[in-house]
């Protein structure tokens, strides 16, 4: 039981069943996990607010992320937390179509294949943006195979499939656009047998690095530099493509069927509402943890906490610092710009990928038109992301480069565009190359337990699930079962 909660500076000591360093997204669903299975928390947060790698500031009305914040649909059940409060409470608002990928002056939009569900299921999406006409493309839908050298004869036939993605009558077409037709068809074929082979089934297949393994899967090489590797580059924040090949076939699995989401008001939301789930007085910030034991947790100027286990939810780095011989991985440097528009280049809520890499920015969007809330109402916010070693340019020239990307991408001036706010993250996302095991041991030893994204995926899905799976372990090792989801009362989540 928690016997201080002073900030003063004064030297104290607290008990707890569990004391959580870090109030990141893992350790705030960890935290929720035990709480709700009766367990006393202490969660120890060194900077003075919670989210970590997850945080929004307020500017001038608009709700600026410091990282992309684009989140799965289905985070909240992914969390599996008790009580309906994450699942009801977490709006997230949908990127439609999934992706619009930009190659060679038109725009191709890849959707989830939650057929007729979303906006741009079928056909052209609307509020595209204005000067480039769109020709040639449909959304890649079609429930076939995932790229894999086979001809759509049979599913859609060839002619058929050219006029089909051009949407016009086969006769009088130059070569290059039946080429093109071709292979488009080809990578709906590709991309739809991916979405509909099982998580298992990839995760049994032979792991190389995603770019090794983009090479065998018989798509022509032109659609794969043109096409899936840019959207494969966003997804993972990793230009190289080093990420392990299975990582890669699960990310654009999960993409494909379901699509990304923003939350509502900022990615601060997601650890807001979890801070809001727990105890009052669960969460304490600004007390930074110097040295860990079993059963306890020693801080800078907060004393030592005493507890029943710890829990070690900090970024790989500094759980290193604290349990050294941690294995910490390579990151992905990210860096996330955020433009006042006068007026939207777009309207349609998508996610626009620049397959023809004509500058830093890998993907862009018009934030409130996923996301209205993002600003006041009438102001349009653009928050575009640069990866790689681009990502770490100075913050003149970099924006002086997007801008003029963008320009050319939306097909509107961005002369009049008002930088808000750029944030540049060297340790943004683990990379995770091959070998990847995505379920590292989140249990040390009995008393001592780690959990965050490196523990698991990159991103706040690996946060979450990594809290779950390092919850379950304190649970198992205290003799107690983790909480059903309806045996959580429904805490007000303001
Ligand atoms: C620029 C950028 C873009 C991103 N884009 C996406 C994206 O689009 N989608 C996505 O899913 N993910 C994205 N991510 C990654 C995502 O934010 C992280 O995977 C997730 O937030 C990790 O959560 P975590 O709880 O594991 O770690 P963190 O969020 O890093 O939380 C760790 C916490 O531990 C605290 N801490 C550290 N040391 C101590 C100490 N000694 N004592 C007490 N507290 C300590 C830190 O202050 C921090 O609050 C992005 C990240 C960045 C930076």
């Amino acid at each position: 039981m928690l016997t201080s909660s002073s900030h003063t500076g004064r030297k104290h000591t607290a008990e707890s069943d569990v004391a959580i360093i870090g109030a990141g997204t893992a350790g705030l669903a960890a935290a929720c996990h035990l709480t709700a299975a009766g367990l006393t928390v202490t969660v120890l947060e060194a900077a003075p607010r919670i989210g970590g790698r997850m945080v929004t500031d307020q500017l001038d009305g608009y709700e600026l992320d410091h990282g992309a914040g684009l989140l799965p649909p289905d985070c909240a059940e992914l969390a599996g937390l008790p009580g309906p409060a994450l699942d009801t409470a977490l709006a997230l608002r949908p990127f439609a179509p999934g992706a619009l990928l930009r190659a060679e002056n038109r725009y191709l939009p890849v959707g989830d294949l939650r057929l007729g569900s979303g906006r741009y299921a079928r056909g052209k999406p609307r509020g595209l943006p204005r000067q480039r006409p769109v020709t040639g493309v449909e959304s890649v839908h079609a429930p076939t195979n995932w790229l894999r050298s086979r001809s759509p004869r049979g599913t859609l036939g060839v002619a058929g499939a050219a006029r089909a993605l051009s949407g016009r009558p086969g006769h009088g077409r130059s070569r290059t656009a039946m080429s093109d037709a071709l292979d488009l068809a080809r990578l709906r074929a590709g991309l739809a047998r991916l979405a509909h082979t099982s998580p298992e089934r990839l995760s049994a297949r032979g792991e190389l690095s995603a770019a090794t393994a983009l090479a065998t899967r018989g798509l022509p090489a032109r659609t794969l530099t043109t096409l899936v590797r840019p959207l494969l580059v966003a997804l993972l924040s990793d230009p190289a493509l080093t990420t392990s090949s299975r990582v890669a076939d699960l990310t654009l699995r999960d993409f494909l069927r379901s699509g990304l989401c923003l939350p509502a008001g900022g990615a601060a939301t997601l650890p807001r509402l979890l801070a809001a789930g727990l105890p009052e007085g669960t969460v304490r910030t600004s007390v930074r943890a110097r040295s860990i034991a079993t059963h306890s947790v020693s801080t800078a100027d907060h004393g030592t906490f005493g507890c029943r286990a710890v829990l070690l939810a900090t970024g790989a780095h500094r759980a290193a610092e604290l349990l050294p011989g941690l294995r910490v991985p390579e990151h992905h440097p990210v860096t996330v710009l955020h433009h006042a528009a006068p007026e939207p280049p777009m309207t349609a809520p998508a996610l626009l990928v620049d397959a023809d890499q004509k500058g830093p920015v890998t993907h862009t969007w018009v934030t409130t038109a996923v996301d209205p809330s993002r600003a006041l109402p009438g102001r349009t916010l653009v928050t575009s992301v640069v990866l790689g070693t681009q990502a770490a340019a100075p913050s003149a020239s970099l924006d002086d480069a997007a801008r003029g990307q963008l320009a050319e991408l939306y097909g509107a001036s961005t002369r009049r565009w008002e930088l808000l706010a750029l944030h540049h993250d060297t340790r943004a996302v683990p990379a995770m190359p091959a070998p990847h095991d995505a379920r590292r041991p989140v249990r040390v030893l009995g008393g001592l337990y780690v959990c965050g994204d490196h523990r698991e995926t990159s991103g706040s899905r690996g946060a979450l699930a990594s809290a779950r799976r390092a919850s379950s372990a304190i649970l198992d090792d205290f003799g107690l079962r983790p909480a059903a989801r309806d045996e959580m009362p429904l805490r007000a989540v303001a």
